[in-house]
């Protein structure tokens, strides 16, 4: 009855796409979607202090937040929705407790999910894009998400979207077996050889594999740290990493 259904769906779909052949196609990289958690109702509304990440816009930082952008601009004197750089503190008013607000888009680029600690205590996107820009990896950040720990201003278990994501680039987080062209790279800050991951950011990452590897129909063995690339002589992403509870928490989404 299920398959039925889904056939008939597709029919009914073909149907409808032959019949306005002549509509405009849809650019292949651009956002097809948002995936973004329902609100936490629960959490009251305050207002909070928001430190731009390299790639976000007033769009997106207003939908984190569940806020009119006008508002933000209006807070913060701004004098346009791009007048605003990396790095700098906007005050949110009547804050949501922040959600991810990460934009899906339409390619079969993606066959791997590769998860990278950042060998540091400390850190947030931002802070990562500079390290690697020191690095002179081309064009900063090499991840494509990065999951915090709650330091340098950022929730425990925030989820930040690099610019590599939006613009759909390769990383580089891993060369080894083709990795940086064909792997979305996760890196969650902290030192996974000497501390543990904290349960925030074991959600966070748990949701955004489930997300990604349905989107992009990334089987569960294409999933894996960086240590466990063919030809990566690593301990990325530590070696305290709990992956018994990661994979049980995965495969217990469904
Ligand atoms: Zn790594």
């Amino acid at each position: 009855m299920k398959l039925l259904f889904k056939y008939s769906f597709i029919f009914v779909c073909v149907l409808f796409l032959s019949s306005c052949a002549s509509a405009p196609l849809k650019p292949p990289l651009g956002a097809i979607g948002q995936a973004i958690p329902p609100l936490d109702m629960s959490m009251p509304r305050q207002d909070v202090i928001h430190i731009v990440g390299p790639g976000e816009t007033l769009w997106r930082i207003s939908k984190m937040y569940d806020v009119n952008i006008d508002e933000v601009i209006k807070a913060n004197r701004l004098e346009s929705a791009t007048k605003i750089t990396m790095g700098q503190e906007l005050l949110i008013p009547n804050a949501a407790p922040i959600r991810p607000v990460i934009p899906l888009y339409e390619t079969d680029k993606w066959k791997y999910i590769i998860i990278h600690h950042s060998a540091t205590d400390q850190g947030n996107a931002f802070s990562l894009y500079q390290l690697h820009l020191r690095r002179g990896f081309w064009n900063g950040l090499g991840y494509q998400f990065i999951i915090d720990n709650g330091t340098f201003g950022k929730g425990d278990g925030q989820i930040e979207i690099s610019p590599r994501w939006i613009k759909q680039q390769d990383g580089a987080h891993c060369r080894a077996a083709g990795m940086n062209e064909q792997g979305i790279g996760i890196c969650l800050v902290g030192n996974f050889s000497k501390e543990q991951v904290s349960e925030k950011q074991m959600e966070s990452l748990v949701y955004l594999v489930d997300m990604l590897r349905k989107h992009y129909n990334i089987p569960k063995d294409r999933i894996m740290g960086h240590g466990q690339v063919p030809g990566a002589a690593t301990e990325c992403p530590g070696l305290r990493f709990p992956w018994e509870e990661f994979w049980s928490r995965l495969n217990s989404k469904e």
